[in-house]
């Protein structure tokens, strides 16, 4: 079992901001690094959100790719690496179930400090380091503050499967609606 925000129906966001392309985002409870400015401190409550077992967050996550249009998908928070062992094993499982599909994790821990871990197989890119409000405006993509990282632990196999020229295709199809996260509840991991 583990941790997850969701709200109403929605249980995997979708997103503009974590990560290239169109992602499909899964905010995780919990995180103790009290960084200050954080956007999300209700999900720093470990008992936030409620628990789900991960083959359910995964049959949910199956439903909306199934769609075609989303580039990747993106463990956000909270700090996921908080519940570390339940997302080692949700990552697993996503990554039987969709073994192409390009996954970001983003962290307040940094890299070294984690080594070695489970989870890491899995991931295709890790976005590390506390959010720093003082260093907010440093011009990052991807990144709330300037001293955090984007880490690739896995090779091209898993790059995003839609390049950014779908992205462009996505944004012009009337079809499609992007549901934006209420400024007042959810919003982006590490003040992106
Ligand atoms: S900014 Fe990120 S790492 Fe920092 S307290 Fe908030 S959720 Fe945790």
């Amino acid at each position: 079992m583990i941790r997850v925000a969701h709200q109403g129906s929605t249980l995997w966001w979708e997103s503009l901001v974590d990560g290239p392309g169109v992602r499909l985002v899964l905010f995780l409870a919990g995180c103790k690094h009290a960084c200050p400015g954080c956007h999300n401190a209700w999900l720093c409550n470990p008992q936030a959100g409620e628990s789900m077992r991960e083959s359910d967050i995964v049959s949910e996550l199956l439903r909306s790719y199934s769609s075609g249009w989303h580039d990747g998908i993106t463990i956000s928070g909270g700090d996921p690496f908080y519940q570390s062992i339940e997302l080692a094993t949700l990552l697993q499982l996503v990554r039987k179930a969709i073994p192409s599909v390009n996954i970001w994790v983003y962290t307040g821990y940094l890299y070294e400090d984690l080594l070695p871990h489970p989870a890491f197989r899995y991931i295709d890119m890790l976005v590390d380091g506390p959010y720093i409000a003082a260093r907010s405006d440093e011009g990052q993509t991807y990144r709330g503050s300037g001293n955090q990282r984007l880490i690739p632990l896995r090779t091209a196999s898993s790059s995003p499967r839609v390049a950014s020229t779908s992205l462009h295709a996505s944004l012009s199809n009337s079809n499609i609606q992007l549901r934006m996260l209420p400024a007042h509840s959810l919003q982006p991991n590490c003040d992106r």
